[in-house]
């Protein structure tokens, strides 16, 4: 029996999705859907994308510091290691879903398709706030959670990382866990099962810029396409964590203007530009933007902030915020999604109709999985790279994934967002056709 009729008798998937229509899952699935059709890729192959292998579902309780205990709940999904273990963040926050994790998990399988890693597409998380914590409760928390997925990760199975709501402490807390619980002959040798970790404790150099700093690099790379010249360029960003503010950053440094900036607390804009190394020192200590100050300084409501006139505006808060309304009030040439999935299908279709073009989070944010390639590579050849080495690592792979992405553009004559998928499907499918299934 060929793959092919085989593909044919597998159920369909369709009747098991949620029916909820602004499903994070379904929204992931369609693109991946939509260049499986563009680029012809068998039927087979799109079923095992349209399903993640693994769904894990955790409850553990935790000690709190007044003496009772809270059960919490944590998510770790495997999507596809076809191309290598399973590599993905590890999310806090109150409002985490089994059904956002999922999506977020293919995401990481496109991501680090497109940028040719040897890594699939995992991501996982706790329904908690952290900053309702303790630091003594957090890592309570953090190796209770780490003790419950036991082997379900592992150096070479499943390696997580950060993402909102957890840093490099939370990993080192991970690791030091992990390396707790595992075979005490080898557990030196573990010290690569997750990424994001200190310095101390094993991390790599700019990891925690980079991001932010890939982003930089993708838009140096693309946005000539456009007639925009880096330093002429003004931008707003929604969203000043660790994506945003390293974003705005290595933009100041190309010479653009960065003229407002929301967080979840307010929108302030600064028409000559903002002072982003004084933003984010102000943000590292009070934890938002709510109380900064400056001279000409100007505070903006939602849709004043929307709408203000800029050539790219950089979404780096949470999924979905840009919906039809915010699609409407957006004022700009170019949306370079920071964040994953913070664009709608239908504002999506909206930016398209006004000719705004929307470089997708797969392209745009990979600098993060990268580095924490470069991280898990030096972890297993015990050493330890130089800033400059590993920017240039960041460097190389990001451009190449860019322009691969342009050329699919013209090749399937399709946007740069569809040719982002287009690239990424093409390269597992591939992998899929060489390795054949199992048995
Ligand atoms: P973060 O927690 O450091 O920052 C999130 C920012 O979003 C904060 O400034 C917060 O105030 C803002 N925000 C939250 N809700 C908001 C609202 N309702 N309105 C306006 N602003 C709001 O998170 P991060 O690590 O910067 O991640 C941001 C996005 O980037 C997420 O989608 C994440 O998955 C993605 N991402 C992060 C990394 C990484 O290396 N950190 C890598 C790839 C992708």
């Amino acid at each position: 029996m060929t793959l092919e009729s085989l593909s044919s008798r597998l159920p369909a998937t369709e009747g098991i999705e949620p029916a909820d229509p602004h499903s994070l899952f379904a929204m992931a699935r369609s693109s991946v859907d939509q260049a499986c059709a563009i680029t012809n890729t068998p039927n087979y192959v799109q079923e095992m994308l349209g399903q993640p292998k693994n769904e894990l579902m955790v409850h553990f309780p935790v000690r709190m510091d007044d003496g009772r205990y809270k059960l919490f709940k944590g998510y770790r999904i495997q999507h596809n290691n076809v191309l290598g273990p399973y590599k993905g963040g590890i999310r806090y926050h109150p409002e985490i879903s089994l059904d956002d994790v999922k999506a977020l998990a293919v995401w990481m399988t496109m991501k680090c398709a497109l940028m040719r890693l040897p890594f699939g597409g995992s991501k996982g998380g706790v329904m908690v706030d952290p900053a309702r914590l303790s630091p003594a409760e957090l890592m309570r928390l953090t190796r209770r959670f780490t003790s419950a997925l036991g082997d379900n990760i592992g150096p070479e199975f499943d390696i997580p990382a950060p993402d909102v709501g957890t840093n490099a402490q939370v990993m080192d807390w991970m690791m030091d866990t992990f390396l707790n619980t595992h075979n005490q002959a080898t557990r030196q040798n573990l010290v690569h099962v997750v990424t994001g970790k200190s310095i101390t404790c094993g991390g790599s150099e700019g990891r925690e810029k980079a991001t932010g700093q890939g982003l930089g690099m993708v838009l140096q790379e693309l946005l000539p396409e456009f007639n925009l010249k880096l330093d002429k360029l003004r931008v707003s960003l929604l969203g000043f964590g660790n994506v945003g503010k390293h974003a705005a950053a290595a933009m100041a440094a190309h010479g653009s203007t960065v003229v407002a900036v929301m967080d979840h607390t307010r929108a302030i804009t600064r028409p000559d530009g903002l002072n982003i190394a004084h933003l984010a020192d102000y943000v590292q200590t009070k934890g938002n933007i709510r109380d900064y100050q400056a001279q000409g300084l100007r505070t903006l409501n939602r849709q004043e902030f929307y709408s203000l006139p800029t050539d790219v505006f950089i979404p780096a808060a949470l999924e979905r915020m840009i919906n039809p309304e915010v699609a409407a009030w957006l004022n700009c040439q170019v949306v370079a999604e920071g964040g994953n999935g913070p664009v709608t299908p239908e504002a999506a279709q909206l930016l398209r109709q006004r000719g705004i073009t929307v470089l997708p989070a797969i392209l745009c944010n990979a600098g993060g999985v990268i580095v924490s390639y470069l991280e898990w590579v030096q972890n297993k050849a015990g050493v330890h790279w130089d800033s400059a080495q590993v920017e240039r690592e960041l460097r190389k792979t990001i451009l190449l994934a860019a322009r691969r992405v342009r050329v699919a553009a013209h090749q399937y004559d399709v946007d740069l967002s569809s040719a982002a998928y287009c690239v990424a499907v093409e390269h597992l499918s591939r992998a899929y056709t060489q390795r054949g299934i199992f048995p």
